[in-house]
């Protein structure tokens, strides 16, 4: 007898738990298509050469301790992160109106941003969009939001709803927080184009809501760190207030250091002073101060002229190889002549392509193919090969026809 016999056993987390499936399988062929981790060509998880250099210098600074950091987090690498995603000449920045706080990767800068909002904004409702990365509902919910959705995806032209989109931020209550990835959307690969950045940021100035941008994958779109943060930039530019939660997760191959950043963009210099005496108030109850050992892997790279500039183009590499994954695919569907139009593969961009298989197909994949990936049909380029791709595309063409 125990005191938690009436526990139930939970579900597998839907996304890890594709991996957890995965490695039960005994197949040589199987492939892992569900994690959001790059990987070569040799289908091997990789620390950038940025990175390693960073942790030698580090290790070998004997003046080093393992000392807490203060509640907020290293101070260069939140000054710093907020260069990297707003740009160096930010008049935010120089206006010293941004509040940033060193936080526990994507998630955690999410989570505190939610619990920001739902001790200080008069505004409780948070709308993502419809479909978004599994875990937002959560995060945010528990952060204390009530969660709406708004149209993103349309899976008849496997593209961006943009009608939709407006119509429903539009009847949105003024003052709603709105939740935008940054670039890369997760799952769908679909983004909004400069041109509809510009109309969402009037829709969202003229009607007062919240801009939250999740930038998961800064870099890792395009190829440029600049390019990828274009949207951010604009809704900053325009001398609005917005949250963004910034990951190192994908773009330095940082996943398990947990290392990111909540910066929130105020008005004024007094207001982002007392809003991160404010965020201070969450973070010391919940995990009291973060972890230092990325964050200083971080603020070494992004301080140093040389490393940085080898991290573009370590980070362009990966870029480019996923988008040559994508190219590799539609040409094996092609040559095999699979029905359907499979031009979104190349069109979509960052780490996923949203396939349109359904989850039938994804089970007869699994079942037959021993491939693995979300049941909604999200496959990560990342975790392709050259190799890999005529597996792949026999599957996808035997589940299509
Ligand atoms: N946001 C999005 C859209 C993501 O895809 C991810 C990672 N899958 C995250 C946030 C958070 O990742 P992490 O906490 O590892 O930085």
């Amino acid at each position: 007898n125990s005191v938690f016999d009436h526990v139930v056993r939970a579900p597998e987390d839907p996304i890890l738990g594709v991996t957890v499936a995965y490695n039960k399988d005994p197949s040589p062929v199987k492939l892992n298509l569900g994690v959001g981790a790059y990987r070569t060509e040799e289908g091997k998880p990789l620390v950038l050469n940025v990175v390693r250099k960073a942790e030698q210098t580090l290790v070998n600074d004997s003046s080093r301790v393992k000392e807490y950091l203060p509640i907020v987090g290293l101070a260069d690498f939140n000054k710093l992160s907020a260069k990297l995603i707003l740009g160096a000449d930010s008049p935010a920045i120089q206006e010293n109106r941004v509040a940033t706080v060193q936080s526990l990767s994507g998630t955690g800068s999410l989570r505190v941003g939610a619990e920001f909002l739902a001790r200080h904004y008069h505004e409780r409702t948070i709308y993502i969009p419809q479909p978004t990365w599994g875990n937002h509902p959560k995060v945010f919910g528990l952060g204390g939001l009530s969660v709406k959705t708004y149209r993103y995806y349309d899976p008849a032209t496997r593209g961006l709803n943009f009608q939709g989109l407006l119509e429903d931020l539009g009847s949105a209550p003024s003052g709603s927080v709105v939740l935008l990835h940054a670039c890369a959307h997760n799952p769908t690969g679909v983004d909004p184009t400069p041109e509809q950045w510009e109309q969402i940021r009037q829709l969202i100035r003229s009607k007062a809501l919240l801009p939250f941008f999740d930038s998961a994958y800064q870099g890792f779109a395009s190829g440029s760190l600049d390019t990828d943060a274009l949207s951010v930039r604009m809704f900053v530019a325009d001398g609005g207030e917005c949250f963004v939660a910034q990951s190192y997760a994908k773009n330095m191959g940082l996943y398990g250091e947990r290392v990111g950043a909540l910066s929130i963009v105020c008005s004024s210099a007094d207001v982002a002073s007392r809003v991160e005496s404010q965020l201070k108030l969450v973070i010391r109850p919940m995990y009291s101060n973060p972890p230092i050992h990325g964050a200083s892997i971080v603020a070494t790279i992004l301080k140093d002229r040389t490393l940085f500039q080898e991290w573009t183009i370590e980070l362009k590499a990966m870029a480019d190889r996923i988008i040559s994954m994508r190219h590799q695919l539609f040409e094996a569907l092609r040559s095999r002549g699979t029905p359907g139009d499979w031009s979104h593969i190349i069109k979509q961009i960052g780490m996923f392509t949203f396939t349109g298989l359904n989850s039938e197909q994804v089970a007869f994949m699994t079942k037959e193919y021993h491939i693995y990936m979300t049941s909604d049909g999200r496959i990560s380029m990342a975790g392709l090969s050259s190799k890999t791709v005529p597996h792949l595309a026999d599957a996808i063409h035997a589940a299509a026809t």
